[in-house]
């Protein structure tokens, strides 16, 4: 526990299940973990895969933080909320009902066998960048530089917002 508490920012995706279902409960979700508050959310987006071909687009989204956990135990709660939503396992880069990465951890840079902060893909994925962009535009990425170098104005273009009356 830090008890100043520190900002940090949660990638989300899914396309399985009802995909934007998946990400709004997923937001309030993270906003009831323990020591936790959402201090707000980005849009959500509709991005392509990445990985096995033949898979539904996926919803994608950010969601900043406020929280008093440690790094370890905040990763601990992303899993839960996985879990519940019957995340399975089975193949790498597969579809997946919900994915949940921990891009930043206030300025901290992590390296330990479970946690890599800041996330080893962030400042390669326009689906992670543009969302981050949005709600973050002035961010340093620790060990990276300013966050801004690395969204392109074409990323924003390939990522369509989900729009209300969108289905799942
Ligand atoms: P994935 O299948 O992409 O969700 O990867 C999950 C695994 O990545 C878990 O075993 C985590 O311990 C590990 N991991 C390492 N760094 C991170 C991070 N920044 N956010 C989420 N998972 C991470």
């Amino acid at each position: 526990m830090n008890a100043a508490g520190v900002t940090a920012f949660v990638g989300l995706g899914s396309n399985l299940g009802g995909p934007i279902a998946q990400v709004r409960e997923a937001m309030r979700e993270l906003d009831e973990l323990p020591h936790t508050h959402r201090i707000s959310q980005s849009r959500l987006y509709h991005s392509s895969p990445l990985g096995p071909a033949g898979q539904p687009p996926y919803v994608n989204a950010v969601a900043m933080l406020h929280t008093s956990l440690a790094p370890d135990a905040l990763l601990a709660g992303l899993h839960d909320i996985e879990q519940r939503h019957g995340r399975q396992r089975s193949e790498r880069w597969g579809p997946r009902t919900l994915d949940l990465d921990l891009l930043l951890f206030g300025e901290q840079q992590i390296a330990t066998p479970r946690l890599r902060v800041p996330h080893p893909e962030l400042h390669r994925r326009d689906f992670v960048l543009v969302p981050l962009f949005e709600l973050a535009p002035d961010l340093y990425l620790p060990g990276l530089g300013p966050l801004a170098d690395y969204v392109e104005d074409a990323a924003q273009l390939a990522l369509r917002p989900v729009e209300s009356a969108d289905s799942d």
